[in-house]
């Protein structure tokens, strides 16, 4: 059987190996989903549902053991992991409260003679192929409206977030949903491909630009259902009458926080000229505060970078930044090992020539450009093949409305970045992805409407 070595980045030691999966053994799991499923969408939405209730308790009294279980194999900051965690329960909460609605069959025309209904039908079998960032997030926004409404699930996590992908296989089959409902591949690319070639209904996908061009190839042709959330370069623009310290603060979070590896961590920064330098000067001063280094100590807030190629991406977009005159305010060089450490980055006089002003970085690297207004900050805002969030920061609601209604992007943002709500649908335009997860919206897309016409006469 073969093995998936599970290695921590904090420290470069190896944590574990598991057992994976192969081509036979997904085949398997797939066979096995199919034959459960219309069984599993028979049962009442109350029984489902139960299960999940289960699954929410159990993560609150496990919290701390998982966490830790995230922070080793990601190289997450400990209190960030406990975040993650004590925010997914909001999300469970809100599947848990709207998913019978959101599903329940509608009439929308009712008349003596003729009744018109709607009614939201499980795909099937539902594929899962997922990143590592935000592993609780990511996943959890597929599994548990997928199971809610009636699919089987394969669940295949990335091969750096392993462990964690096992526990919510766990945690799920010790609620009470059967082994065949929810099956976890292990396994790096070469188990996701396998994947694509089973029987799926369809396949919701969190991960970079290239793999969901690929899985979108491999899956064109059989007109499966497909959703891909993919990558970034979210850009904010700092107003001329915004309080540079507080638009600063919240910024260097919102470009640095999870060691700057969110998918809507802020990517690129713009401010009016007329605040350029105080904006910059308290952009700093929170830089510099920030602890950085072991992730398993409670006041990290700069921890590891979990794949190790990306430090090869960080180093070429700062020696192209520094060739075209860009000027490196911190950082800009790995940390001495073991381990994946990069320090925190900061570049100003950059403009997009660069790659840090146009291709994803995913870590803790920013650039932060000068513009003279607000048509200029447009411009450059949308000069990207990418579209997931953008923002705004200035007092005045009006003026932010006029630039993000501008803005190509899945979510904006005012006073605010770097947020998800489970409320609202997640989507991204552009490269950033199709389809979307969250809101009711992000239930219903795992269901398919069935329009029936009923003639009463
Ligand atoms: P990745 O594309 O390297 O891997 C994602 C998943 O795809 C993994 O499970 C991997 O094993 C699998 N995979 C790789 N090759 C495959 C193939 N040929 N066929 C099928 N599956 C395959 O991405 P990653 O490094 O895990 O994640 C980082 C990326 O995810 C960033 O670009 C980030 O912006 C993006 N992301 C987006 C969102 C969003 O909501 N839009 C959320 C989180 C992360």
């Amino acid at each position: 059987m073969p093995q998936l070595t599970i290695h921590n980045p904090a420290t470069g030691a190896v944590i574990t190996q598991v057992p994976a999966d192969d081509a036979t053994s997904v085949a398997a799991k797939a066979r096995a989903a199919r034959a459960v499923q219309a069984a599993w969408a028979a049962q009442p939405i109350a029984e489902r549902r139960a299960c999940i209730v289960h699954f929410r308790a159990s993560i609150v009294e496990q919290l701390d053991a998982l966490a830790a279980v995230m922070t080793a194999e990601t190289g997450k900051p400990i209190a960030m992991s406990r975040n993650e965690l004590n925010g997914l329960l909001g999300r469970l909460d809100f599947f848990l409260d709207q998913s019978a609605a959101a599903v329940a069959t509608e009439t929308v025309f009712d008349d003596a003679g003729m009744r018109e209904q709607i009614e939201h039908i499980p795909l099937g079998v539902v594929a899962n192929i997922s990143a590592w960032n935000y592993p609780w997030f990511v996943g959890c926004n597929v599994i548990v409206p997928a199971l809610l409404t009636g699919n089987t699930v394969l669940y295949k996590p990335s091969e750096y977030a392993t462990l964690t992908g096992l526990e919510i296989g766990r945690l799920l089959h010790e609620a009470g949903v059967p082994r065949e409902v929810f099956s976890v591949l292990v396994g790096g690319g070469d188990v996701g491909a396998a994947l694509l070639e089973q029987p799926i209904d369809g396949l919701f996908f969190t991960g970079s630009h290239a793999t969901g061009q690929r899985i979108a190839q491999a899956l064109g042709p059989r007109l499966v259902k497909l959703q891909l959330e993919l990558g970034g370069k979210d850009p904010t623009y700092v107003c001329d009458d915004a309080d540079p310290r507080l638009a600063a603060a919240s910024l260097a979070d919102g470009a640095m926080y999870n060691t700057g590896q969110s998918c809507c961590s802020v990517e690129r920064i713009y401010v009016h000229e007329k605040i350029h330098d105080a904006f910059v000067e308290a952009f700093m001063d929170t830089v510099r505060g920030f602890a950085v280094g072991d992730p398993t100590r409670e006041d990290t807030y700069i921890g590891a970078i979990t794949r190790a190629p990306q430090l090869d991406v960080f180093d070429a977009q700062v020696a192209d930044a520094k060739a075209k005159g860009a000027t490196l305010r911190c950082g800009g060089e790995r940390l001495p090992g073991p381990g994946n450490g990069y320090a925190p980055t900061v570049f100003t006089n950059v403009d997009h020539t660069m790659d840090l002003m146009r291709e994803e970085t995913f870590g803790p690297l920013i650039g932060i450009q000068k513009v003279a207004d607000d048509d200029e900050a447009v411009r450059l805002m949308n000069d990207t093949r990418y579209g997931l969030t953008a923002g705004v920061f200035t007092p005045d609601e009006g003026r932010a409305r006029t630039v993000l209604a501008q803005v190509h992007a899945g979510s904006v943002y005012w006073n605010c970045c770097d947020r998800v709500s489970p409320r609202l649908p997640w989507s991204g335009v552009g490269d950033s992805g199709v389809g979307l997860t969250l809101s009711t919206y992000g239930i219903q897309t795992f269901t398919r409407p069935k329009a029936w016409h009923l003639r009463k006469a």
